[in-house]
C-alpha cells in the first residue's frame, strides 16, 4: 500500500470519527469564535483525483474545523461551525450566521490546488483578508472561490458592484484587525508546522513553504462584521501539502496553531503589542 492511499484511508476513518455536532451555545465569556469549513454538499471544493485516491477539499476543510473547534472548546473558547456536516451552504449564510452571533472572528477554511501539479511552487499556507488585488494568482484563485456548482455564488457581487464594495472596504474597521488576525494565524500555522517536522521526523511538515498573507476578493468574506479571514491550508494537488492535511497528526497541528493564534489574537487586542504585530505584519 503506498503512502498516498494510507494516508487517504486513515483520513475516511478520520473524518467518519470526526463526525461530533457541536451546539450553538451562547456567546458565554465575551468572546466568540466563527469557523466556516468551506464548500459542502453537492459543492466539493477542488477535488485530487490520481485514479487511485479521490480527496473533496470540502471533507478536509470540514475534517480541519471539526478539529479547530474541538481545540478552542478544550480552551474554553466559545466556537460556533457554519457547518457541522457535509451539507450544502451557500457563501452568504456563513457570514450572516457570524454577524447574528456578534462573533469577534471569522475563519473560511480551505484547500489549494493548482491545475499543473508539476509546477513546484504550486504548495504552502497563505492566509487571505478581503481587499481588492492586482495580483494574478490571488484573483484567479479568488475566483475559483467565489464560483458555487459553476455559477455566481448567492450574494456574489455584478461587476457594477464592486465600486461599491471597495468603497465599503476603504470604510472597513475592521481592516486593520482582519490583518493582524491574519498574520497571527500564518505565523502560528508556520511556527508549528515546522516544530512538528523537527520533533517528529514527519516528512510533509518539513518543506511546508510559507505564501505568506495575502488579499483579494473572496465573497464568503464580504459583510463580515468582524475581523476575518481565508485560509488555505495547503495545495491538495501537492504530495506533501495533502499527506500533512490527510495525517490527524497534521491536522491536529493545524488546529492547535489556530487555536492558539486565536487566543494570542485575543490576548493582545488593544495592546502596545497588537500595533507592533500590525507594523510587522505584510500584506503581499
Ligand atoms: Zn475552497
Amino acid at each position: 500500500m503506498d503512502l498516498t492511499r494510507a494516508l487517504s484511508i486513515a483520513c475516511a476513518s478520520a473524518l467518519l470519527s470526526a463526525a461530533v455536532v457541536y451546539p450553538h451555545d451562547a456567546k458565554a465569556n465575551g468572546f466568540r469564535v466563527v469557523i466556516d469549513p468551506g464548500h459542502g454538499g453537492v459543492d466539493l471544493g477542488t477535488v485530487h483525483d490520481d485514479g487511485r485516491v479521490r480527496i473533496a477539499e470540502k471533507d478536509v476543510t470540514l475534517a480541519l474545523a471539526l478539529e479547530a473547534a474541538r481545540e478552542l472548546r478544550a480552551r474554553k473558547v466559545p466556537v460556533t461551525l457554519t457547518r457541522d456536516k457535509d451539507q450544502d451552504l451557500p457563501l452568504g449564510p456563513r457570514t450572516a450566521l457570524a454577524n447574528r452571533l456578534k462573533a469577534d472572528v471569522f475563519i473560511s477554511i480551505h484547500m489549494n490546488s493548482t491545475p499543473i501539479p508539476q509546477l513546484s511552487d504550486a504548495q504552502g499556507i497563505e492566509t487571505f483578508i478581503l481587499n481588492n488585488t492586482t495580483d494574478m494568482t490571488s484573483k484567479r484563485l479568488a475566483a475559483l472561490e467565489n464560483m458555487v456548482l459553476g455559477g455566481a455564488a448567492e450574494g456574489a457581487p455584478e461587476q457594477a458592484d464592486v465600486a461599491l464594495i471597495l468603497r465599503d472596504l476603504r470604510l472597513d474597521a475592521n481592516l486593520a484587525e482582519s490583518k493582524r488576525l491574519a498574520c497571527v494565524i500564518q505565523d502560528s500555522l508556520l511556527a508549528s508546522i515546522t516544530q512538528l517536522g523537527k520533533k517528529t521526523a514527519f516528512m510533509p511538515a518539513r518543506s511546508i513553504k510559507d505564501r505568506g498573507v495575502k488579499q483579494a476578493l473572496f465573497y464568503v468574506l464580504l459583510g463580515a462584521e468582524m475581523p476575518s479571514i481565508l485560509l488555505e491550508a495547503g495545495f491538495l494537488s501537492h504530495p506533501r501539502d495533502r499527506a500533512l492535511v490527510l495525517s490527524p497528526q497534521g491536522r491536529r497541528t493545524i488546529a492547535r496553531a489556530i487555536a492558539s493564534a486565536i487566543e494570542e489574537f485575543r490576548r493582545a487586542k488593544g495592546t502596545r503589542e497588537a500595533q507592533r504585530a500590525l507594523a510587522r505584519c505584510k500584506v503581499h
